[in-house]
């Protein structure tokens, strides 16, 4: 049997309990820190940088200004709401969240090992096995932080608990060849299937995630692909023959989630001092029921999943 010689750290920024969107039945989600994509409508931008960061919530500050009188600069409340001045100056050294009394300051991202994630896990069995659920690793890009993520996965795998991976695909062949044998199920995301703009919008080429895919395919592994609809960005025709005819290349692949883009974000962004983040709208239903309807126009074999 194979040895446990390390109990790998990660940064982890979220556990979900009792998901039912990641996966199949009732899971665990664990999101990891730390993306290679740097998508302008990103859900949760406190998932890009693989460090820990502060949520800084204007909202409920309460202005007593103990933050200023312990930050090194003196300022913290001004740093805290401008991304560059945070670059610039603030080592995170978290002295303002520390003394803050309305927890206006929050520190995002927690360490933990892998066995402290799988006993997290345990806590839920009888919940997976009621409804063949199981364990998801989100992010960011859960293979961004490989050593962390694969060790999760041995040691979940043990325990013979359903495995899922929500990737953006964009990582090295080889680490998707070495994580499949213990990964029953990939959520994958295609956002933008125009080589250029998918450049533009997440600073990242499309040919290494569609190239990887089609690798974890042919492998065996089942695969979901999981589309973001942003009306001004990608929900049009020439977008969904793309994702018909990546579709129609797989062998293994279950179906396709459609997701709607939300605003929240927005409110996350400004949280981390980033003001001047891109905005878009978010689709109606009628917009989305539309989507679907024109992807099984192109191909009624493809299964939309809800
Ligand atoms: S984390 Fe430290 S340096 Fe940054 S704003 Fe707070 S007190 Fe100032
Ligand atoms: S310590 Fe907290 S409540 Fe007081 S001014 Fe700073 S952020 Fe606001």
């Amino acid at each position: 049997m194979e040895s446990e010689v390390n109990d790998i750290k990660g940064v982890v920024f979220d556990i979900q309990r009792f998901s039912t969107h990641d996966g199949p039945g009732i899971r665990t989600t664990v999101f990891l820190k730390g993306c290679p994509l740097a998508c302008s409508w990103c859900h949760n931008p406190e998932s890009q940088s693989a460090h820990y960061e502060l949520f800084f919530n204007k909202k409920i500050c309460i202005d007593c200004g103990s933050c200023n009188k312990t930050c090194p600069f003196g300022n913290a409340r001004e740093i805290l709401q401008d991304s560059e001045l945070r670059k610039e100056k603030c080592g995170s050294c978290l002295l303002c969240a520390n003394v803050c009394p309305a927890n206006a300051i929050e520190k995002v991202g927690k360490i933990y090992t892998s066995d402290e994630i799988v006993s997290e896990i345990e806590k839920d069995l009888p919940f997976y096995e009621n409804s063949n659920g199981g364990i998801t690793i989100s992010g960011g890009e859960p293979l961004l932080q490989y050593d962390f993520t694969i060790d999760i996965l041995k040691k979940v795998k043990r325990k013979n608990i359903h495995t899922t991976i929500d990737t953006s695909g964009f990582a090295s062949k080889e680490k998707f060849l070495e994580v499949a044998p213990y990964v029953d199920l990939f959520l994958w995301d295609i956002k933008i299937t125009d080589e250029n703009l998918h450049k533009k919008y997440t600073g990242a080429p499309l040919n290494p995630i569609i190239e990887n895919l089609k690798v974890v395919d042919l492998y065996g592994t089942k695969t979901i692909l999981s589309l973001i609809l942003i009306p001004e960005v990608n929900m049009n025709d020439q977008h969904y023959k793309a994702i018909a005819n990546i579709y129609s290349d797989l062998i293994n692949v279950q179906g396709i989630r459609l997701l709607p883009y939300h605003e929240y974000g927005n409110s996350k962004n400004e949280r981390l001092g980033i003001m001047n983040h891109d905005s878009y709208s978010e689709p109606t239903d009628k917009e989305m029921s539309d989507a679907c309807k024109a992807i099984q126009k192109i191909n009624n074999q493809i299964k939309i999943l809800q």
